[in-house]
């Protein structure tokens, strides 16, 4: 079976799936990574169905996970719009949109988390454990992990926004939330704030102990939790495969893949992909503003001290720190030199590839970075095609038209637009209006849109307590 070590110190006593799932924080503070990745041969998946591929790769990655389990995980894909086809591909010239948003909570994170809920709760009854999960989200990770978790048997959840960085509708989504099992806090902070609280309290300590006293492990189910990463692998053998059955290509022609990202989860799942044989040519990064990762990939600097974060129209992506870089670093320069990097980004805010790490990080990733007016531009572009697209995967249209020049790609679209409604209706229309406005007139205008979105404008508000983060980890403690 294979195992997970921390990409800080790979030589530290190894974990299975099941334990890099349940407490994610690995020695030195590091992350868990597979210890092996296999060379795969990726076209033996072609004609599997989407459920069929998962099973192989989860197989051929050795994670140890009963066919069983994955397969009831799997069913939760019975509430997308398509059940067989989870991601679909729409196409404009030779740019084929890999829809990752068809879940109910219409964003990109569904993917993942909803068989990952199962998953998770499956491993906690089989411990005999009540866990906690905390989870901090910039606005779609929190719906997404609710949902999932909702009346889950052995699952408590705290979910961290921060007040005002969210959209309207993602927001309602979280304050919604009905299950008993579930509890939604606004942070007075930006999400950085939110995930170094996060983070803070999973190793706290007193915190722990003061869980433990109540009977609750501590869990994260954040973009670092491998077992959503796993899951994020799998679309890019779908859409790939997909883009061959439809001979848009034939097998081994390189495409692009094209990345709206943060937290870099998503192009994680590229990269492995890439890392064991799948035909990517490259992983294009998308950013916006706040463009650090733009800066890191082309020149091997990352550096915070010259940057604030900036809130944008796309906010997913409004993140300086982008944890599961570290996983790459760890793939590419090994244990010592990540820990050594991240030990300086620590204390000093910046740390430095030399020019050979710098050009192998090249070989894998592009970057392009786009400001609002851009991010509206693209909007408008695409819709002039006949096609609506969110903020965050304009930034991904607009890295491909200048990145990939007319190249094949398939461009990761993280979120249905009814998310960021208000932008979009602003980018096609020049109208300046809120979520549930802008919802009509893009309705009006023929789109249509996830059913659970139209539903929030009349459901009861159950959650709205904004607290300092300081505060948190007692009104944490009080609420269990
Ligand atoms: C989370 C999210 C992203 C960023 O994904 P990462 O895995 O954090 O890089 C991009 N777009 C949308 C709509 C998202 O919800």
């Amino acid at each position: 079976m294979n195992v997970f070590i921390s990409t800080r110190n790979a030589a530290a006593s190894p974990v299975d799936f099941a334990n890099a799932i349940l407490s994610p924080t690995a020695s030195e503070n590091g992350l868990y990574t597979l210890r092996t990745l296999p060379h795969i041969d990726f076209e033996q998946f072609l004609g599997l169905d989407y459920g069929e591929q998962c099973q192989r790769l989860f197989n051929m990655l050795d994670l140890g996970i009963s066919d069983e389990i994955l397969q009831k995980a799997l069913q939760s894909y019975q509430s997308f719009d398509t059940p067989a086809n989870p991601a679909p591909l729409h196409r404009l010239d030779r740019a084929f949109f890999l829809e990752l948003y068809h879940g109910p909570t219409r964003a990109f994170k569904d993917m993942a988390l909803c068989p990952f809920g199962e998953i998770f709760s499956t491993f906690a009854r089989k411990n005999n454990q009540q866990y906690l999960i905390l989870t901090a989200t910039s606005g779609d990770t929190g719906p997404a992990t609710l949902r999932s978790f909702a009346n889950k048997q052995n699952i408590k959840v705290v979910c961290l926004y921060p007040k005002g960085g969210t959209s309207q509708v993602q927001a309602l989504q979280m304050m919604t939330a009905s299950a008993k099992n579930l509890k939604v806090f606004g942070i007075e902070g930006n999400f950085d704030d939110a995930q170094s609280l996060l983070k803070a309290l999973l190793v706290d300590k007193d915190f722990n102990n003061t869980l433990e006293s109540k009977g609750y492990a501590l869990s994260a189910a954040n973009s670092v939790n491998f077992g959503r990463i796993a899951f994020q692998i799998v679309y890019y053998i779908w859409g790939y495969c997909t883009l061959v059955q439809q001979k848009h290509i034939v097998w081994g022609e390189e495409v692009y893949a094209v990345v709206p990202s943060g937290n870099f989860g998503n192009a994680l799942g590229a990269f492995f992909a890439k890392l064991m044989g799948l035909p990517l040519k490259k992983i294009i990064v998308a950013s916006n503003q706040n463009n650090i990762l733009t800066e890191f990939i082309q020149t091997g600097v990352y550096d915070i001290t010259t940057k604030t974060l900036a809130k944008t129209l796309a906010p997913a992506m409004d993140i300086l720190k982008s944890s599961n870089v570290e996983r790459v670093l760890f793939a590419l320069f090994g244990d010592k030199r990540t820990k050594e990097l991240l030990y300086r980004l620590d204390v000093s805010g910046r740390y430095v590839l030399d020019s050979n790490e710098l050009m192998c990080l090249q070989d894998y990733f592009g970057a392009w970075w786009g400001d609002d007016i851009q991010t509206k531009q693209y909007i408008k572009a695409a819709y002039d095609k006949g096609y609506i697209i969110d903020p965050h995967t304009a930034l991904a249209y607009g890295a491909y038209l200048q990145c990939c020049q007319s190249s094949t790609a398939l461009i990761c679209s993280t979120a249905e637009w009814s998310k960021f409604a208000p932008s979009v209706v602003n980018a096609i229309f020049g109208k300046i209006c809120d979520d549930f406005e802008a919802i009509e007139i893009m309705l009006a205008n023929g789109a249509s849109i996830g059913k659970h979105i139209q539903e929030l404008s009349y459901q009861p508000i159950l959650h709205n307590q904004v607290f300092a983060p300081s505060a948190l980890p007692e009104v944490i403690a009080q609420w269990l």
